[in-house]
């Protein structure tokens, strides 16, 4: 059943409120019919100290002629309300009944020992009987006296009371389930303010943010939650579309290189050692190309979360070396010195891939933004568990460090030099290191060069 919520608010409080009522209504009836009860008993029993005075006996058999007349004398001054008495002796035999039971009389059953106390039905009325044993001054039981009261009075409160209960409680519960339905569709209120507004929130205006009630309650985390949530998907929407621009951006510069070095070539014909220069240019924008895609793939295969890992004690040295054999050419072309400060035992805890990728992006940036002549650094501090790379080169703006693990961030002074790069790098360099725990720093100043500190936790 589709239930609004207020309803189903409303319902399970009228279902809590039916249950304790119907607990009280039950307690309440009993505690009032077992009293009537009592009451009733507690008369016919003073009634009982009133006329055992006149039962006489001798022996052990009752002496009705005695006592007949005494009885109906006692029995007519109780008439306010009809008392029906009656005695009868060890035999069953009715020995005295009063003038009221007419040719009637009440129920007796076994002689017992002790007094009882039950309802019947005489002449289509209701009676209280009480049944006590008459015993001899031997201590024989020799009779019984039996004393019924009317139970009209007890049995009109009690049906009263019913009949109030029985239109007291769908009543109540009627008007429960509206007062609760209202107060619930009031404290709901707020929530349907704030589906409204959401609901208006789209892509063109997700800079929106819902207003903050004032009070400090659910609803006031609930919308902080969703403003939360908001601003996250701003920022991922504002940063797909600025990868997206930087995709485009960065593809159309060597694609506009290709095609104007091919239309150079195709307007004329040319010395053999200008097609070769024209088609040099050709193939380094095809590498550059290659590079972005590369890189692209790569943090989108970091970005899809499925890449597994594992980690094992890496040589650094070695990883090291082996890294700046395959920079050999690089290094010879910029006269760079790449020199590897790390004992041979040294080993880190890591993916081996993972970390050859890391270090080969952070000395491949040391050998392009590195100066001329001079030398880049491995050095391992044994204290800290650090690894730093280090370069004298160009530097790094302070007020641009902290953008340079962007996608596709680059410094203005990269972008404006020669130095070929898509700014991709140190994004997968960060999304690496953090996959695996490494704590990545970076410390520079413009002229003076930069250092980069991976820190291993063991
Ligand atoms: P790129 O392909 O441009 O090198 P990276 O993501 O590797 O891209 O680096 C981002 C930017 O950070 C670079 O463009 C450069 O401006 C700056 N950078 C990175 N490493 C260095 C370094 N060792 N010295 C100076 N600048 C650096």
């Amino acid at each position: 059943m589709n239930l609004r919520f207020r309803t189903r608010i409303a319902l399970f409080n009228a279902v809590a409120a039916a249950v304790t009522t119907l607990v009280v209504f039950v307690v309440v009836y009993t505690v009032v019919y077992v009293t009537a009860y009592q009451h009733l008993d507690d008369q016919i029993r003073s009634e009982k100290e009133e006329v055992i005075y006149n039962i006489h006996w001798k022996g052990d058999s009752l002496l009705p002629d005695l006592m007949s007349e005494k009885l109906e004398a006692e029995h007519r001054q109780a008439e306010v309300s009809p008392t029906f008495l009656q005695v009868v002796d060890s035999k069953h035999r009715l020995v005295f009944k009063s003038a009221n039971l007419q040719n009637d009389h009440l129920l007796f059953a076994d002689l017992l020992t002790v007094p009882v106390f039950f309802n019947i039905e005489f002449n289509g009325k209701l009676i209280r009987q009480g049944q006590f044993p008459i015993f001899n001054d031997s201590g024989q039981l020799i009779g019984q006296l039996d004393i019924g009261l009317p139970q009209a009075e007890s049995t009109l409160i009690l049906s009263n009371l019913q009949l109030t209960m029985i239109i007291a409680f769908p009543l109540m519960l009627l008007v429960f389930f509206m007062v609760t339905s209202w107060a619930a569709s009031r404290g709901i209120a707020p929530v349907q303010q704030l589906i409204k507004t959401t609901g208006k929130i789209g892509d063109k205006n997700i800079n929106t943010r819902i207003p903050l009630p004032s009070h400090k309650d659910e609803i006031y985390q609930l919308t902080c939650t969703i403003n939360e949530l908001l601003d996250r998907i701003e920022v991922s929407l504002n940063r797909e579309k600025q990868i997206t621009a930087d995709i485009s951006h960065e593809l159309r510069t060597p694609v506009t290189g290709i095609r104007g070095n091919l239309e150079v070539l195709i307007r004329k014909t040319r010395e053999p050692a200008h097609y070769e220069e024209k088609i040099r240019g050709v193939i380094g924008d095809v590498d550059s190309l290659n590079r972005i895609i590369d890189q692209m793939l790569q943090l989108s295969r970091l970005d899809a979360g499925n890449m597994t890992f594992s980690k094992t004690a890496v040589g650094l040295r070695d990883l090291i070396q082996g890294i700046k054999e395959r920079c050999n050419r690089k290094l010879e072309e910029q006269n760079i010195m790449l020199e590897v400060e790390i004992s041979p035992e040294v080993t880190v805890l890591a993916d081996k891939g993972f970390l050859e990728i890391i270090l080969e992006n952070l000395i491949s940036n040391a050998l392009k933004y590195g100066s001329s002549g001079e030398r880049v650094l491995c050095s391992w501090n044994p204290k800290e568990n650090d690894l730093s790379i280090s370069d004298n080169g160009q530097g790094i703006p302070a007020d641009q460090i902290p953008y340079i693990f962007n996608r596709f961030y680059r410094t203005d002074a990269s972008r404006s030099s020669q130095v070929q790069g898509t700014g991709l790098g140190l994004s997968i360099v960060k999304t690496l290191a953090d996959l695996q725990e490494i704590n990545i720093k970076v410390n520079s100043a413009p002229g003076s060069g930069t250092t980069f500190t991976l820190h291993f936790n063991s």
